[in-house]
């Protein structure tokens, strides 16, 4: 076998083929380059934007640094640290740019005061789903990964696929939504691009951290909170002091979580470790989808048949109402920036495309072939 055959091979055998098969065409040559697998170790830290261990996000995170020693036959050691731990959850993007730190993990809405086009690589309001996004950054292609590539390399970060947590629910609210005007100087903690439509909507989104919305809800500081799905939000305790637990979420229809690493010191490493990181990040998405899923339908029936949940549903009305702020919401924000702009247009592109088959298949399947008897759906 000649040599550059062997490495190759080998490489392949480390970090998984399902993995890098799954990669677009620039990961795969990646991985063809010859390259000499030394010993040298590297010990590094990954900052998160999460509290320590926390349920799916901090522990994707303690697996993303588990697997990577053990991919790499203990070359690379990375200790995790939580939000505040080292620096303040906010500023871990800064601190993985500015090299101080190596590696970094969040969901890139987070930057969308330095970045606003992160927003389409995390949830977009009416937006592609989690199946669907991974369609667009690692399919075809490749096109949304290369231009979230592009994106961050301007900050000297190289992202990475981290998980996806599905379709979240609509939220917690203390009365039914019936028509728009329900919405009304409704007061609601919700983040990012779907706050304003619900700004544009006539609701008020309110900034909460996560710690504080209990007892904003409580004592009606809020009228109404989104969070993750019936996992995190039963940990949360919202049914406590929310009356009504209301589907689909519009607002996040998947959102992507992410790794990032200092692009300088990636592009430094030797290629099979960087074909590690590669693989052990597709290895999380699916990890971290699977996770969700697997507790959502365990705590749902919780929240349901232990505590009394009351399970609504968005009228039809009242969503394509939002549909229509969103679409003003985005044309504003490419509007703004040359980068969203043409994100955007990836974005929506791929989207359409994608929609019409996933129309024909996902769609026609939930509707009428797994129809569920027992549905908790009035
Ligand atoms: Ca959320």
């Amino acid at each position: 076998m000649k040599r550059k055959e062997f490495i190759r091979n080998t490489v392949l055998a480390t970090v998984g083929a399902t993995g890098v098969l799954a990669c677009n065409n620039s990961q795969q040559e990646e991985v063809n380059a010859p390259n000499v697998i030394s010993n040298k170790k590297y010990s590094w830290k990954m900052v998160t934007t999460w509290p320590p261990n926390f349920p799916v996000l901090g522990e994707a995170a303690n697996l993303f640094a588990q697997w990577m020693n053990e991919v790499t036959g203990g070359r690379v050691e990375i200790k995790v640290y939580g939000g505040g731990e080292l620096v303040p959850a906010l500023e871990s993007f800064g601190a993985v740019s500015s090299g101080i730190i190596e590696f970094g993990c969040g969901a890139p809405y987070y930057w969308a005061g330095k970045a606003p086009a992160s927003q389409f690589f995390c949830a977009v309001p009416f937006g592609m789903n989690a199946q669907q996004i991974t369609a667009w950054m690692i399919g075809g292609e490749g096109e949304g990964y290369k231009l979230w590539k592009e994106l961050y390399g301007a900050f000297n970060l190289v992202p990475f696929l981290g998980g996806n947590t599905g379709v979240q629910m609509g939220g917690w609210f203390n009365k039914e939504i019936n028509s728009l005007d329900d919405l009304t100087d409704l007061k609601m903690r919700i983040p990012g691009l779907a706050g304003k439509v619900l700004k544009k909507a006539g609701g008020t989104a309110v900034l909460v951290p996560g710690s504080e919305i209990y007892i904003g809800l409580e004592r009606g500081v809020i009228d109404a909170t989104e969070w993750i799905g019936p996992y995190h939000d039963y940990k949360m305790g919202f049914y406590k002091v929310a009356k009504y637990y209301y589907t689909p979420g519009w607002h996040e229809p998947g959102a992507q979580l992410e790794f990032f690493m200092n692009k300088k010191k990636h592009d430094s490493l030797p290629k099979d470790i960087q074909a590690a990181i590669m693989s052990v990040s597709l290895r999380v998405q699916s990890w971290v989808l699977a996770e969700f899923d697997a507790q959502n339908g365990i705590y749902l029936e919780k929240l349901i048949k232990e505590e009394g949940v009351q399970l609504r549903k968005f009228p039809t009305e009242v969503l394509s109402q939002l549909r229509s702020h969103t679409k003003d919401a985005l044309s504003d924000l490419a509007a703004s920036d040359p980068m969203s702009k043409k994100v955007y247009e990836s974005y929506e592109g791929f989207m359409k495309r994608l929609g019409k088959w996933s129309e024909l298949t996902e769609k026609a399947y939930y509707n009428d072939v797994q129809v569920l008897k027992d549905s908790f759906l009035k």
